[in-house]
């Protein structure tokens, strides 16, 4: 199958090239040409199958056998190793825990599936010495996307996280990391990380000297993987003898990646009746919705930092599938909260409802309350465990949030940084210096 760049669909390349590559030349973001439609029998066979099955149901599906079977069955396999239970809240709404993996964030699948497919990739380029992949982060996609490539022979990961934006919990599980993987602390924002990656993909000495990849968002390796939370979700309520036919999905969302995937697997064939898209006060998706017009800002900082960007990356990806404007209102309701809305959703839902919201995933589930009509089912992606803001989430309902041995053993590790200012030129000679 081919992918074409969503800035000119006569610019097309192999599933290998999209994935090395990431962006498209012209800057556009790689979508595939056709979705196959899955046949019925495949959603109801489904419910008998495990996560990992499923997954590489879905995948093998999806990427239309342009991987070897046995290679995507070992990937999907390493990368869905851990539990995506359904919690079925005391107000009748399913919440999909997306948080057990090694960084307790959701984007651990994907980087995960995406870091194994692009080493498939690199041993099929003996040419490339290493592959070097190129991190900017506010918090939760370095440390998944460094956990997923850490110790892997013939990669490097270079994280760049801003200054005095990446809380300790978040810091310690990219940076202590050491061995393959260099933490780099910008004196600057997110938004300089981000130009200080984009300056180096565009730097031709940088590029002719070393192989250089991104771990974004943007890496359809991402968004395949992402797919398979909402399988699994459906899976789970049929299993639990819940009426699926008129599903409403809550996502919390930043640079929409999840909702490209989750819009993907309703064009393929799951039956999802309608996606809400939920946003902090960057709230760019949710402008677009409303009036139209698709207007990136500067972005806010606030208490879901995940979902702080001010240029939502999968836009194009949004628009590629579902055409018009009025089309991606007919999907997909949007909605936007700022930080005292969140804070007030965390703590009416503990209360009343004993359970613990972190801040990403509490935008999604007041949004659900609000948005939900009788006789329709309701699933929030949880794509965060609390104790991953334990300060925060500690000063909300005041009250200890136990860490999890799983983010505790970070805490443990002596912190490795490199600090620079937000000029390319200190950032291009440590990459040449490990060319
Ligand atoms: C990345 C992230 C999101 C947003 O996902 P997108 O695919 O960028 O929209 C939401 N919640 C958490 C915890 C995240 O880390």
């Amino acid at each position: 199958m081919l992918y074409h760049s969503t800035n000119n669909h006569q610019h097309t390349a192999s599933l290998e090239l999209a994935v090395i590559s990431g962006l498209a030349p012209d800057g556009g973001l790689y979508m595939p040409d056709r979705l196959l439609r899955l046949p019925k029998a495949f959603l109801s066979n489904m419910s008998a199958m495990t996560l990992q099955e499923v997954a590489y149901a879905v995948a093998s599906w999806a990427l239309n056998n342009d991987i070897p079977a046995d290679v995507l069955h070992d990937i999907v396999f390493e990368a869905f190793d851990f539990d995506i239970p359904l919690v079925k809240t005391r107000n009748g709404n399913y919440v999909l825990e997306l948080f057990h993996g090694p960084t307790m964030a959701f984007k651990d699948v994907g980087t995960r599936f995406m870091a194994r497919m692009l080493n498939y990739y690199r041993t099929r380029h003996p040419e490339w010495t290493t592959l070097n992949v190129l991190v900017p982060t506010s918090g939760d996609t370095g440390s998944a996307v460094a956990n997923s490539f850490w110790g892997m022979p013939g990669v490097r990961v270079y994280v760049l996280y801003p200054r005095g934006e990446v809380n300790k919990i978040q810091k310690a599980q990219f940076a202590t990391l050491g061995g393959n993987v260099t933490a780099i602390e910008i004196n600057g924002t997110f938004d300089d990380c981000k130009s200080l990656v984009e300056e180096a993909f565009m730097d031709a000495e940088l590029n002719d000297a070393m192989r250089l990849t991104s771990a974004m968002s943007i890496n359809y390796a991402r968004i395949v993987p992402q797919m398979i939370y909402y399988f699994w979700a459906y899976v789970q309520l049929v299993r639990q003898q819940v009426d699926v036919d008129n599903l409403v999905m809550a996502v919390p969302c930043s640079n929409l990646g999840n909702l490209a995937s989750g819009l993907t697997a309703q064009l393929m064939g799951l039956p999802v009746k309608r996606f809400i898209s939920v946003e902090n006060q960057n709230n760019i998706f949710y402008n677009y919705v409303k009036t139209g017009v698709f207007t990136p800002k500067p972005t806010q900082y606030s208490i879901a930092p995940a979902l702080d960007a001010g240029c939502p990356n999968n836009f194009g990806r949004i628009v590629d599938l579902l055409g018009s404007h009025e089309n991606i209102c007919r999907h997909i309701h949007a909605y936007s909260y700022d930080d005292n809305q969140i804070i007030d959703t965390i703590l009416r839902t503990y209360d009343d409802e004993g359970y613990l919201l972190d801040p990403h995933t509490a935008v999604a589930y007041r949004a659900l309350g609000e948005d939900l009509q009788p006789g329709e089912t309701g699933v929030v992606l949880a794509t965060a465990h609390p104790a991953k803001l334990q300060h925060l989430m500690e000063n909300i309902i005041e009250e200890p949030v136990p860490m999890p041995p799983q983010l505790a053993r970070f805490l443990g590790g002596e912190m490795r940084v490199k600090k620079m200012t937000n000029g390319f030129t200190a950032f291009k000679r440590l990459l040449l210096s490990k060319a």
